[in-house]
């Protein structure tokens, strides 16, 4: 097992400076912003969108296409409510609330000590259950018979498809089912910008084990899903693994491990792995007749398998990667003057613009057509920027802001003697000058190693 790391200081950068530059650079905006916005709700804008398919993509990669166990799946939002009675959800998806009798803010009453309000001081009421799943109505009529519910995870639409996804693969246990999208949930103290939030994307799987491996899948998953936030560029001593204690387990786990990273409001859980047991197979069994057992040829038997299911946030995830990337150096302008430049050291996978070519001079025309060239060539290769609207020095900060891997610069010299360009690489700001001619091949070269 991985050990339980966790003895270093969160990342410098405060929640507020991530918000701004996100909102400045184009990654994420408050939802309805022109109408005062709505609680806790956020739109991710051109950049945004390119790093979260980004960690989507990576997610999907290694956890489906580079398994030959583990398969996808992509269920509705809305389904039969059948699904989450059986599930639980429909009775007991709830937290403990509690009322400031003052002020009127609410809270989750396990995030407050005591009967004080946080906020103001205040009187807070007893705790009372409040049910976080979105209702709506199916069809024309808006009675109690047409109520559905938009899914608060997305693992029943896994479990409830197990037969199907079965019989179409023909898979043998162990393997597991893939998915990513969104789920919803009316928290009650939503907040930290994309940390918690109404309506959220999931990335999860359920892994169907023989009973009696289970443990020993759930420690494999543990390990696998640790080092994936670390092989993206998380920091290791930002991550650490968190078993519950048996008084906080879910109803259904019978272990569940929560990796979780040092965010700036403290260590905070990124993604729990949890073992479900044969817990939700049989609820389904129960409550649709259905037979999902699994038929095991080795011995004849008919069993309902164990589940082992890793479940993290592609949102929380995205926040987590932005954080730790974020960097404020200092550096030395060659002349004994000091300059500062934000960097975000995004991961080469996840930088959601790889390359941007810049002129050096937006008033020459060779040098603006070479450079609209040479971005044309690139970008069916990688995500290419092409920028002409400030000196170098301004653009190559807003690029290293952005975490772009390299800046190409056409200069004079390019056009009118050698058809060379420079090559700046982001994280040692390193300048190599190379023929305009191989700088797609040097590219592939250095995202593919
Ligand atoms: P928490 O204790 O933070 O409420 P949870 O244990 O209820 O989370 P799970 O049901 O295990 O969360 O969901 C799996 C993952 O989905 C979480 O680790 C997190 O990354 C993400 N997630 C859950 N709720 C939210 C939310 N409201 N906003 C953003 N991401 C969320």
């Amino acid at each position: 097992m991985v050990d339980v790391k966790g003895d270093v200081a969160p990342s410098a950068v405060t929640m507020d400076k991530i918000v701004e530059l996100c909102k400045r650079r184009g990654f994420v905006f408050q939802s309805g912003e022109i109408y005062g916005g709505i609680g806790s709700t956020w739109d991710y804008g051109p950049l945004g969108v390119e790093l979260k398919r980004n960690i989507r993509d990576a997610w999907w990669q290694d956890n489906v296409r580079m398994r030959d166990d583990v398969v996808g799946l992509e269920a509705a939002i809305i389904t039969n409510p059948r699904v989450w009675e059986a599930s639980g959800h429909v009775a007991g998806f709830t937290d403990p609330m509690v009322d400031c009798k003052e002020c009127k803010q609410r809270f989750r009453a396990d995030h407050v000590e005591g009967d004080v309000c946080p906020a103001c001081g205040g009187q807070l009421t007893e705790a009372r259950q409040f049910n976080m799943m979105f209702k709506t109505h199916m069809g024309p009529v808006e009675d109690s018979a047409a109520v559905a519910y938009l899914r608060p995870e997305t693992a029943q639409g896994m479990f409830v498809n197990f037969k199907n996804v079965q019989q179409a693969t023909r898979k043998k246990l162990p393997f597991g089912i893939a998915q990513i999208g969104k789920s919803f949930r009316n928290e009650i103290t939503p907040g930290n910008f994309i940390f918690r939030t109404r309506e959220f994307e999931q990335a999860e799987i359920e892994f169907f084990v023989m009973p009696g491996t289970d443990e020993e899948w759930h420690k494999r998953w543990i390990q696998d899903r640790y080092n994936w936030y670390i092989k993206y560029g998380i920091t290791p001593e930002r991550l650490r693994l968190r078993p519950h204690d048996p008084d906080e387990l879910a109803f259904y786990s019978k272990a569940t491990t929560d990796i979780e990273y040092l965010f700036p409001i403290g260590w905070s859980e990124l993604e729990g792995i949890a073992n479900r047991t044969d817990y939700d197979l049989k609820k389904h069994m129960e409550f649709s007749g259905e037979n999902l057992t699994y038929f095991d040829e080795a011995t004849g038997d008919s069993i309902v398998p164990y589940v082992i299911e890793p479940a993290g946030g592609i949102d929380r995830s995205l926040l987590a990667f932005l954080i730790d990337a974020y960097e404020e150096e200092v550096i030395d302008k060659g002349d004994g003057k000091k300059d500062k430049r934000t960097v975000l050291h995004l991961h080469k996978t996840l930088a959601p613009v790889k390359v941007a070519v810049l002129p050096l001079l937006r008033n020459r025309p060779e040098i603006v057509e070479t450079a609209k060239n040479l971005a044309a060539e690139l970008r069916p290769h990688m995500a290419t920027m092409y920028d002409d609207t400030a000196s170098i020095g301004r653009l190559y900060r807003r690029q290293d802001e952005i975490g772009t891997l390299w800046c190409i610069t056409v200069d004079v010299q390019t056009v009118e003697e050698d058809n060379q360009v420079t090559i700046r690489d982001r994280d040692t700001m390193e300048q190599i000058r190379v023929p305009i001619s191989d700088v797609k091949s040097i590219l592939i070269e250095k995202l593919n190693s």
